[in-house]
């Protein structure tokens, strides 16, 4: 994965990219690991994020990654998304799965809205 250099006063690397507040050393990956498979590249981009603010979009970016994957596989069943990582977090979260497909709207046709 190419990485972006990054120009930034060493002093702003410690701030949280979101809030502002203190990193205090914890990270937050660009993009979310929810959102690639495994193998990981080992140059996956961080940027310095507090706890609070880290851990708070996690339901989202799962929720975005099952979302992505639903609608490729046009089922949120378990077993349809061709992700295991999604495959996964659906059988865990059972009340995301039927979110998603209550969500699930089709044409007559059968095609996906
Ligand atoms: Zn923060």
């Amino acid at each position: 994965m190419r990485q972006v250099p990054n120009y930034a006063d060493t002093r702003q690397l410690s701030w949280c990219v979101y809030c502002g507040g203190s990193s205090k050393g914890t990270r937050d990956h660009v993009p979310s690991k929810v959102l690639i498979d495994k193998p990981f590249p080992d140059n996956l981009p961080v940027v310095g994020a507090c706890q609070p603010c880290n851990s708070s979009f996690s339901p989202d970016e799962e929720y975005l990654a099952c979302l992505i994957a639903c609608t490729l596989a046009g089922s949120a069943d378990p077993d349809h998304p061709q992700r295991e990582n999604v495959r996964n977090i659906l059988r865990k979260r059972p009340s995301l799965q039927a979110r998603l497909a209550a969500a699930k709207a089709e044409n007559p046709d059968g095609t996906l809205l």
